[in-house]
């Protein structure tokens, strides 16, 4: 039988953050009543103009920037034409020849393994309208122009990527960098990140790529990879029945848990492209390239790598820590006031936060696109984890403090002075519950003096019981010592 290799391409579709739409004052909001975000311009109506939004550009220049692209300082947009209901003006305004970004590259982490993927180019287009689709037998179709004329930008990459978990390890890995650079909300359930995937098969060995298949539109990381994985099975079950696989779009249904052809694939020269004659070409200077480059926040990896090298954090922490940029953001806060009101050095203290954030704090943390909402402020941790630092609580008295705080929004040293929950550091009275520990447990003593020294472990759980946890554990240990070897 014969072994074929999956070849894999993906087209990225990323709305950008910018206010308004790409060529008129209309606002991008998600989420309004039908029609109110329209104008003549996304409209279509006769005479309207379209005038390029600033902000969009900049935002597609970044986007090019953090992906490593080379950024042209002269770049056109041109028609793409095509009839469909959600496109009014009989055409979409995208890029074609000359786009704002040619070649860049993204690294990916697949088992361990790092491999680059080439990105082709990433250019500029506006979104279509949504026809909403009734059901039923008098159903009719409408159309929402609001989406319409919503800036994007399509990042196209090269046919590198060899397996469904390279598919979704660059997709991964592609939205957290727009995310981290704002240009994007990475917000797949809303559509603002959609993805389309080119697959095909070869014979492994062979040079020449097989036909491919193109998944249009799919909306989440997990279909992303379950579609191109039953893809990959389909076309080498036609290669190996002895038929041909045929060029043409499909689209995955969930439901049926499997690919299905819409239609046959258009060719680039079924939109007859041509230069828009109602846009001047797009000019971005070399000073404005640059001011945008140096304006560019640190990127995911620069941060993980960063956090391992200075925070003491591990490379699986920084990936935790670092999978939503308020979370992020969060973290290196909690840190930054740790270390200054504990005066640790940041390897200590970025360590003890990533691990109590970890373990603690995240699986209180909601996040909405770009939006994330904590239990309680950054501030808040450090000043728990420093109470711990000063031998005023010990880390499991910690937690508890951090879940009341959670439900009352108290500060933790109100907590602790409240509830008593300081440690017992009077040795005094740490001394006394361990003598009459030891004066009940005649055998454990005994048994320490025959050289079990794990034997000290009851103890400690014992005076622990005794103290509701409140003992100082260093202070529990050395009086505790001492009072053995006495006995
Ligand atoms: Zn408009």
């Amino acid at each position: 039988m014969t072994a074929y290799e999956p070849v894999i391409g993906l087209e990225v579709h990323a709305q950008m953050r910018s206010r308004t739409k790409l060529f008129c004052g209309c606002p991008t909001d998600y989420g309004a009543p039908p029609n109110t975000h329209t104008c003549p311009v996304c409209l279509a109506l006769p005479g309207a103009l379209p005038v390029p939004n600033a902000k969009a550009i900049e935002l597609a220049v970044q986007a090019g920037l953090a992906l490593e692209c080379d950024v042209a300082s002269h770049s056109v947009f041109a028609r793409k034409n095509y009839f469909y209901p959600d496109l009014p003006k009989g055409y979409q305004i995208s890029q074609f020849e000359l786009p704002l970004n040619g070649k860049g590259h993204l690294d990916i982490e697949v088992d361990g393994e790092t491999k680059r993927i080439g990105i082709t180019r990433i250019h500029v287009e506006e979104d279509a309208a949504k026809n909403i689709h009734g059901s039923g037998a008098s159903a009719v179709t409408l159309v929402d122009f609001n989406r319409g004329g919503t800036p994007l930008v399509e990042i196209v990459s090269d046919p590198d990527l060899r397996s469904a978990e390279e598919a979704e390890a660059y997709l991964r890995k592609l939205r957290d960098i727009l995310m981290f650079i704002g240009v994007n909300d990475g917000n797949l359930e809303e559509g603002s990140f959609r993805c389309d995937a080119n697959v095909s098969i070869r014979p492994v060995g062979q040079e020449e790529f097989g036909t491919r298949a193109e998944l249009k539109n799919i909306n989440s990381f997990r279909f992303v990879k379950k579609a191109i994985e039953h893809e990959i099975a389909r076309q080498e079950g036609v290669l190996q029945n002895g038929g041909t696989v045929v060029q043409e779009t499909r689209t995955w249904s969930e439901g049926q848990g499997k690919t299905i052809s819409m239609r046959s694939k258009e060719e680039a020269h079924d939109y007859r492209y041509f230069p828009d004659p109602d846009l001047p070409p797009v000019a971005v200077s070399e000073e404005r390239i640059e001011a945008l480059r140096a304006a560019l926040p640190e990127l995911p990896a620069a941060k993980r790598e960063r956090w391992q090298r200075e925070l003491g954090v591990t490379d699986y922490d920084a990936g935790v820590l670092s999978g939503h940029p308020e979370i992020a953001k969060y973290f290196e806060q909690a840190t930054r006031l740790f270390v200054e009101q504990s005066g640790k050095k940041g390897k200590d203290a970025g360590k003890k936060v990533a691990n109590f954030v970890q373990a603690e704090v995240l699986r209180h943390v909601t996040t909405d696109g770009l939006a994330a909402s904590f239990p309680v402020a950054p501030g808040a941790i450090a000043e728990l984890l420093g109470a711990v630092e000063e031998g005023t609580i010990n880390g499991k008295i910690a937690k508890k403090v951090f879940a009341v705080m959670v439900e009352t929004g108290s500060a933790p040293n109100v907590i602790i002075e409240e509830q008593g929950l300081a440690q017992v550091t009077d040795t005094g009275a740490i001394e006394e519950e361990i003598r009459r520990i030891l004066d009940a447990s005649p055998s454990q003593v005994a048994q320490y003096k025959d050289g079990k020294t794990n034997v000290i472990g009851y103890f400690v759980g014992q005076v622990m019981k005794a103290t509701k946890g409140a003992a100082n554990p260093k202070a529990v240990n050395e009086i505790l010592l001492r009072l053995l070897d006495e006995q």
